[in-house]
């Protein structure tokens, strides 16, 4: 049960694919099935290991990481068409309010690569969801 908590911080981890892994960290990456990563946005940790003693932080990626860097505007949502979080945002301002008509909107149409290229191994659906809410509730303006 320990392997599965952040060294870090201590929040809980969600296994990931070590293919993930390989295809964002820029330093050379262990074979081994114990990946975990750290959902926290408050730690810099993104991938652990705990049976293999391994740290990956933020720096170690070679991309931003959409729940860690929340108020970054130019970090990725969908990292198959890197489709930002300003784009996102200025979508919800012109009146797009699903994926789908912001994916159109903005021409930005692939996916299917979310295991290598989302830090979360991961479809970005459920982020990109909830990145939608966030700019669409007028309340915290
Ligand atoms: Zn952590």
């Amino acid at each position: 049960m320990a392997d599965k908590l952040c060294p870090r911080c201590g929040t809980e981890g969600k296994k990931v694919n070590q293919k993930t892994v390989k295809s964002l960290v820029e330093k050379k990456v262990k074979d081994s099935d114990s990946y975990q990563i750290c959902i926290n946005s408050d730690c810099e940790v993104v991938y652990f290991n705990n049976p293999e003693s391994i740290i990956y932080s933020t720096s170690d990626l070679q991309v931003k990481v959409w729940f860690k860097d929340l108020d970054d505007d130019s970090v990725p949502v969908c990292y198959c068409s890197n489709l930002t979080r300003a784009e996102i945002k200025e979508a919800v301002i012109n009146g797009y309010t699903t994926p789908t008509e912001i994916r159109k909107y903005t021409g930005k149409t692939i996916t299917g690569n979310c295991l290598i290229e989302n830090p979360a191994g991961k479809c970005c659906h459920q982020a990109f969801v909830k990145e939608i809410a966030r700019y669409s509730s007028k309340d915290n303006c």
